[in-house]
């Protein structure tokens, strides 16, 4: 049996009316803070929230508006700022994935509040001080660089600054201090193991036994990918700038749902076209509230993530919800020939097919009138041969996968392992090269 352990006992395990006590007290002092803001000053007000004494329970989180990213880009640069500009100490920004990025500041009390967050999650991964941490995310204005870097050193894991990229050098590092735990997105960790393979790194000449792979939406089965052939134990991290990054919700060692941190973070699910919640348990955009930052405070923000809340308690003993897999954004659905799809259907089924390697792309285009998908997709070098025949066959069984669960007819391109792109950061999984409506 497990022996779970808690970074702080009280707080994790708390029994929920406490817990939902909590919130709301940290609920009025967040609306408190959003009000000294020029954007909810104005935004609030109109809403009949002009004090934090109007919240009464949490139900009257109900009467806050929805922020979305665009309200961020129209408050660019100060909009969203509640303490003077000489209390902030540091700013982050989003990656841009979709559009202009935004930006986030701190005073010193987020950042330490932020870093026992942080701390916190992979404290419930069963980390602690004697493990050697390589960070292998990207570092600088992208928060899982420095907030992973905080969150280990408080655990008092030794942390190593290492980025992503050079996987030559990454390997050096793992040898020469040490390194237990990983962290990165879950593509680069698959690059990582190819060219674990490709460098003939021997595995057992590695002490690696955790990772922690986040920043993109990934399958289940994407995730014992790599554990199998990394040998090694993966925990599913969520996190978004605007909450402040990594930490917002993290897997414990049940492994089945990230934690959301609730005594920092507000969750609710809704429905993202009626903008009302969603029935218990069902899928929806995830609307987060940050409680716990002063500096930049953001109420019932629209991350446009889907995701679902799980109803049962976990076996961890943690009070604090689950939330299911994220399977991608709002935004993120393509629509062929009139079929919605998202990427992560089509991960889903070609990751838990053997044939598959560790990577792939998915490329729209236009063919006259209709719209054409294609999935780009490396095979192991068995598969990669001079023999047509085989070949053909290993793309007709994906092919046939494929159309039998997306109900589309793909077109499968079989690649040499290592030939398509790879990202340091967040993978690019689609190439829409279909003309936008103007
Ligand atoms: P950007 O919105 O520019 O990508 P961030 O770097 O803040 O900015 O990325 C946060 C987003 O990354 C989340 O809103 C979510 O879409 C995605 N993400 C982060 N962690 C995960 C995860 N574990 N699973 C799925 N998606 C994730
Ligand atoms: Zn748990």
């Amino acid at each position: 049996m497990t022996a779970y352990q808690y970074w702080n006992p009280g707080m994790e395990t708390m029994i929920r009316s406490e817990l939902e006590a909590f919130q709301l007290e940290k609920l009025k002092w967040a609306v408190k803070n959003a009000l000294r803001t020029p954007f909810y000053a104005k935004r609030l007000k109109e809403a009949g929230v002009d004090s934090p004494d109007v919240i009464k329970t949490l139900d009257d989180l109900r009467r806050i508006p929805f922020t979305t990213k665009h309200d961020l880009r129209d408050g660019f640069p100060y909009g969203f700022l509640s303490v003077p500009k000489d209390e902030i100490v540091r700013l982050h920004a989003s990656s841009g994935t979709t559009g202009a990025p935004t930006t986030i500041y701190f005073n010193k009390e987020d950042i330490a509040r932020w870093t026992t967050f942080v701390a916190r999650s992979i404290y419930a991964t069963g980390c602690n001080k004697t493990d050697v941490f390589q960070n292998m995310i990207t570092y600088g204005l992208f928060t899982g660089g420095l907030g992973f870097h905080a969150g280990g050193e408080e655990v008092g894991m030794l942390v190593i600054p290492s980025g992503p990229g050079n996987t030559a050098r990454q390997f050096r590092f793992m040898r020469d201090f040490g390194t237990t735990v990983l962290h990165a997105t879950p593509s680069f960790l698959l690059h990582v193991e190819s060219k674990m393979r490709e460098e003939g790194v021997k595995r057992e000449s590695l002490k690696l036994r955790k990772a922690f792979a986040g920043a993109e939406p990934y399958s289940e089965d994407t995730r014992k990918r790599i554990e199998e052939l990394l040998k090694i134990d993966v925990y599913n991290s969520y996190g978004l700038s605007e909450m402040n990054g990594p930490g917002v919700a993290f897997e414990c060692q049940c492994k089945n749902g990230v934690h959301l941190w609730e005594d920092g973070y507000i969750g609710e699910i809704i429905n993202p076209d009626t903008l009302e919640p969603v029935k218990e348990g069902e899928t929806g955009e995830l609307t987060l509230t940050c409680l716990c930052r002063e500096a930049t405070p953001i109420l019932r923000y629209r991350t446009r993530d889907l995701s679902s809340f799980y109803n049962e308690p976990c076996a961890c003993g943690r009070t604090h919800r689950r939330l299911r897999r994220i399977t991608g954004r709002t935004d993120d659905m393509l629509i062929i020939n009139g079929v919605n799809l998202f990427p992560s259907q089509i991960e889903e089924v070609i990751m838990s097919m053997k044939e598959v390697g560790n990577n792939y792309l998915i490329v729209v285009e236009k063919d006259g009138a209709l719209d054409r998908l294609t999935v780009r997709i490396e095979v192991s070098s068995a598969v990669f041969t001079d023999d047509a025949r085989l070949l053909n066959v290993v793309k007709e069984k994906i092919r046939k996968t494929l159309q039998a669960s997306i109900t589309i007819n793909p077109k499968v391109e079989l690649h040499e392992h290592g030939s398509l792109p790879v990202s340091e950061g967040k993978a690019k999984r689609v190439q829409d090269n279909r003309p936008k409506d103007v």
